[in-house]
């Protein structure tokens, strides 16, 4: 059963377009990170999906039904199968147990089961013993995990979670990464998750979904750039601002670049090329993958290239090693 699948999906904020689905399937029992630049509509699409916003246009079925009639009622049933954080969620002002208990107490479960399901969600994310500390008392990454706590306590079969782990210490970071993965493999939950950190995305998800300009593009799942684009000479450049990279010519006005990574070759050796993009840049992450390795570069932006398992092993390259990354100016794709 799919969990969630949308169709010619579009969401405006007043008359501005958003979101543009043509499709998006997401199975149950699967871990999905939604990445993409700043604007690129994952928060609007996560609340599309915590129906708490409502698409303007297209379907989306929830479990095989069809969510675009719904009453005000069924939409409020809907959203208690979920458990959902937003970005920087709010505490109220009161204890760290009231705020946990908060949604049980909604959903009507009995006085005696909210206290033994608030210890067990405390306990989940290292809080045991925290119960009658005031929101106030708490740093930020642990208020973010008593946030995290009132959105697992009800045991919601779907999590749906907005940067849960942005600005948050890397003590926190660590244990909520933990309780979101165990969720998702030990108890079957499905989770959806924003993040604009593509490690962090590729570390938890099954499956990586990429927005650009609110449409999801598998061809440009990584190395997806903000930036602007301008003649230079005979050429055309785009700069995000850190770099500048040469691209095709006859695409005035894209703010939006992506490089497949299985285009961005690697070399030790300074490269001797006509390819008009060559970098040198630090290996920051190396991450296996089936049949292939990603080897992530930092030249200012990250850059992921996607080579082979073979290639890697020739190469015999390590993390923080100096290489040089070569793609073509045709590899880059404008928006
Ligand atoms: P992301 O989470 O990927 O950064 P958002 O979903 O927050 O993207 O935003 C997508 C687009 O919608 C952006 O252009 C943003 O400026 C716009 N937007 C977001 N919220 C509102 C709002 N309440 N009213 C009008 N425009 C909005
Ligand atoms: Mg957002």
């Amino acid at each position: 059963m799919m969990l969630y699948r949308a169709e010619n999906l579009t969401f405006s904020y007043d008359d501005i377009r958003v979101l543009d689905i043509p499709r998006l399937d997401l199975p149950e029992g699967q871990f999905t990170a939604l990445t993409g630049p700043n604007g690129s509509g994952k928060s609007t699409l996560l609340m599309i999906l915590g129906f708490i916003l409502r698409p303007s246009g297209g379907s989306l079925l929830f479990r095989d039904r069809k969510t675009d009639g719904w009453t005000a009622t069924a939409l409020q049933e809907a959203r208690r199968q979920l458990g959902t954080l937003l970005q920087a969620p709010y505490l109220f002002r009161t204890t760290v147990e009231r705020n946990v208990a908060y949604g049980l107490r909604v959903r009507g479960i009995p006085r005696h089961d909210i206290s033994s399901m608030v210890s067990r969600a405390m306990h989940t994310v290292g809080l045991a013993g925290y119960e009658k500390r005031h929101h106030q008392a708490l740093s930020g990454g642990e208020a973010q995990r008593v946030a995290l706590a009132r959105t697992i306590a009800a045991e919601p079969s779907v999590l749906l979670l907005d940067e849960p782990m942005t600005n948050v210490d890397s003590a926190s970071r660590s244990i909520i990464e933990r309780v979101l993965m165990e969720k998702n493999r030990d108890e079957g939950v499905s989770v959806i998750m924003t993040t604009h950190d593509l490690d962090q995305a590729y570390r938890m998800a099954d499956e990586v979904v990429t927005l650009v300009k609110g449409t999801p593009s598998p061809g440009a799942m990584e190395n997806v750039y903000n930036g602007a684009v301008y003649q230079s000479g005979s050429g055309w450049v785009f700069d995000t601002g850190r770099i500048s990279i040469a691209v095709p010519g006859g695409k005035d006005g894209s703010r939006t670049a992506s490089i497949p990574p299985e285009t961005v070759l690697l070399s030790r050796e300074p490269a001797v090329t006509s390819a008009l993009n060559t970098f040198s840049g630090k290996i920051t992450a190396i991450v296996q993958r089936n049949g292939s390795v990603d080897v992530s570069v930092d030249i200012g932006e990250l850059l992921i290239s996607r080579i082979t398992d073979g290639s890697y092993r020739r190469l015999g390259i390590g993390l923080s090693d100096i290489v040089n990354v070569i793609f073509k100016a045709e590899a880059v794709r404008l928006y």
